[in-house]
């Protein structure tokens, strides 16, 4: 009867899971293989003061040309994660984020205080080599520690909290910057929140989203504006695709934003371009008149 049983476990290995197998196994040698070869790369989303207009900082976000197309970081961060390639991606990301914004603020492409954002995983937090790596990075870009931001998630906080408070001290220890991703999203409570060493909170883009259509969303947002000022903490709304949404935001005291309307994440030298031209902050000017 066992006999049988593993018959069957075979037959349950059916055509589309072995596929579905090997297309994951081969998802993460080409994933390795875009690391490596630098195919994988950092593009750059501006952040800025809703009130001025001012871009204060750039997000970096991992992008894998792959073929034609590109593999969405929502797929192939999990893999990154699982497959133990998270750590060398964020190392190219820190790397890549910190040579772009030394380059452009050597030459005065952008103001000396502006920041590029990083976002680092849970895995990568509790690896005792990403001191050194921001280090290095900074020291290679010339960057002081304050020129950089370090995103973290709520689940983060939550995993290891005792462990995870230690180790962004000594981040915060070299003057980099903590925020908080994604908040909103996840479960964190009142105290984690209180505990939290940054000193920036980003609001998800799901309530960002429906601002202008979920009497909640904005109940939510309020909210969450209220709380982390009472907390000393500043507020970056995530998602900001119409001018509208801008205008409630400001409202409720939000300090920054980041989302299509200003600009989509693109290649550090098309980004380049447009700033050249004033593009971003154009885009602003023309809505703060309305
Ligand atoms: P995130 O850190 O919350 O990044 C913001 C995401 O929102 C980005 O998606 C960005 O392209 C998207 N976004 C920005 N403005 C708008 C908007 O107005 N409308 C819409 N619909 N989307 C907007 P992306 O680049 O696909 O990244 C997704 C997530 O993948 C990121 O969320 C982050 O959690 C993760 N990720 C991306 N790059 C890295 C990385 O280098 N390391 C790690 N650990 N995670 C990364
Ligand atoms: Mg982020
Ligand atoms: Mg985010
Ligand atoms: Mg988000």
């Amino acid at each position: 009867d066992a006999k049988r049983k593993g018959g069957a476990r075979c037959e349950v290995f059916d055509p589309s899971m072995r596929q579905r197998l090997v297309s994951r196994v081969s998802l993460e040698a080409e994933l390795r293989e875009a690391i490596d070869t630098r195919r994988m790369r950092a593009f750059f989303q501006p952040i800025v003061d809703l009130g001025t207009g001012t871009i204060r900082g750039f997000e970096a976000l991992a992008r894998w040309p792959a073929g034609p197309s590109e593999v969405s970081p929502a797929r192939f961060i999990p893999v990154a994660e699982e497959a133990g390639l998270i750590g060398a991606l964020g190392r190219l990301m820190l790397h890549d984020a910190c040579r772009t914004l030394g380059d452009w603020r050597g030459r005065g492409v952008v103001e000396r205080d502006t920041t590029v954002s990083v976002n680092v995983s849970p895995r990568q937090l509790t690896d005792p080599a990403l001191i050194n790596e921001v280090r290095s990075a900074l020291a290679d870009s010339g960057l002081p520690g304050s020129s950089l931001v370090l995103e973290i998630t709520e689940s983060t906080l939550i995993e290891r909290p005792e462990q995870i408070r230690d180790k962004l001290h000594e981040l915060l220890a070299l003057g980099v910057h903590i925020h908080l991703d994604d908040f909103g999203t996840g479960y964190s409570s009142l105290t984690v929140l209180h505990h939290f060493p940054g000193n920036t909170l980003k609001i998800d883009r799901a309530f960002v989203d429906t601002l202008a259509n979920r009497e909640e969303s904005q109940v939510i947002i309020r909210s969450i504006i209220g709380l982390a000022h009472n907390l000393g903490l500043r507020v970056i709304a995530e998602g900001i695709e119409h001018p509208g949404q801008i205008e409630v935001l400001t409202t409720l005291g939000c300090e920054y934003g980041q989302g299509y309307y200003y600009g989509r994440p693109l290649p550090a030298a098309d980004l380049e371009l447009l700033l050249a031209d004033g593009g971003t902050r154009h885009v602003h000017s023309v809505a703060v008149r309305r």
